[in-house]
């Protein structure tokens, strides 16, 4: 027995000596030292020995369990800390690399024209409402006096929820809705989201809209000329020349068209004003009396202007953006130049 302690004695000695990592060492010691390890099933042979023998080979094996203890304990804290200086240098953080910058949103160039169109009318006294985009057709037409068998009702490719609901084509009802709960003066844009059944290069089926009104005793078509030239010349720059063309809107009489000169090549003539050096840019007119009857105005004592413009078209022209598309895109690196 003794033999065999001491040739167990050398092999774990070995064994622990050349183990790497904290499960080989745990395995060598359940080999030698475990309950059903070589060292219990040396000691089986202990019955067999004589009575003076027992006491001499029971401290031998006792020694060698003890020195095998050590043994692991010593190897085990070189393991662990031979671990941990691997991992500390796998996860060495090199703290003078640049930093990841977090990516900041911004305004949606449709929104930035908005806010500009907004602050511009603010400055002159109007007040911005807001109206449902699921409208009656009342407001989006009846009251607009755009009866049901209305021609121009064509003209304008409607989104029908039902017979009596639409997804409003414009933002004209808004300013049915502030007239029928204000009475004159009143002065307000309406800037939203609109809906049209049509879809191309210049045509989106949702789009925005900036809708204007002013109602007040004595208001003329020179009125209406003066707050859209401001207007114009605030949004495009000073200088730029402005015409109003005779046109037709049901619910303004008379109407007018207004251009601005060419923002691309100053009235030279390009092609994104198709040689004419001419933008349309919004609709205009004096509000119909017919519109201040279906609200209650006294169309004897009131009169106004109303107007109304795309915002994705002056967004284009501002920003020489020349693919409405590009707006509902929302790719980033689009968005991100403005
Ligand atoms: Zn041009």
């Amino acid at each position: 027995m003794r033999e065999k302690l001491v040739a167990m004695l050398d092999h774990g000695r070995q064994a622990f000596e050349s183990a790497n990592s904290a499960a080989a060492l745990q395995e060598i010691r359940v080999r030698f030292l475990g309950k059903k390890g070589e060292l219990t099933s040396i000691m089986k042979g202990m019955g067999q020995l004589s009575a003076e023998q027992r006491p001499v080979i029971g401290a031998l094996a006792n020694d060698v369990k003890v020195t095998l203890e050590k043994l692991f304990e010593e190897r085990s804290r070189l393991v662990g800390e031979l671990e941990l200086q691997k991992r500390l240098a796998e996860e060495r953080i090199d703290v003078t690399l640049p930093g990841r910058r977090s990516m900041g949103g911004s305004k949606h160039p449709v929104t930035l024209v908005i806010e500009e169109i907004a602050a511009i009318f603010s400055a002159m006294g109007f007040a911005v409402a807001e109206g449902p985009e699921v409208e009656q057709d009342f407001y989006n037409f009846e009251a607009l006096n755009m009866p049901k068998d209305h021609p121009a009702r064509d003209m304008q490719d409607t989104f029908y929820i039902n017979d009596d609901v639409v997804l409003r084509t414009h933002t004209s009802p808004v300013q049915i809705r502030t007239m029928l709960k204000h009475a004159p003066p009143v002065r307000v844009i309406a800037p939203g989201t609109v809906y049209r059944r049509d879809s191309d290069l210049t045509h989106t089926p949702m789009f925005h809209q900036v809708e204007g009104f002013l109602v007040d005793r004595n208001i003329s078509f020179g009125d209406l000329k003066g707050v859209l030239t401001a207007f114009l010349s605030q949004i495009f720059g000073k200088g730029l020349q402005v015409r109003f063309r005779p046109s037709f809107f049901p619910f303004t009489e008379p109407s007018a068209e207004v251009d601005i000169q060419c923002v691309m090549c100053k009235g030279q003539g390009c092609r994104v004003c198709k040689g004419s050096g001419w933008l349309e840019i919004l609709g205009s007119g004096m509000i119909d009396p017919e519109v201040f009857k279906a609200v209650g105005y006294d169309p004897a004592i009131y009169s106004g202007f109303a107007f109304g413009m795309g915002v994705e078209r002056i967004a284009m022209l501002k920003y020489g953006v020349n693919d409405l598309r590009l707006f509902f895109e929302n790719d980033v690196r689009f968005l991100r130049q403005f």
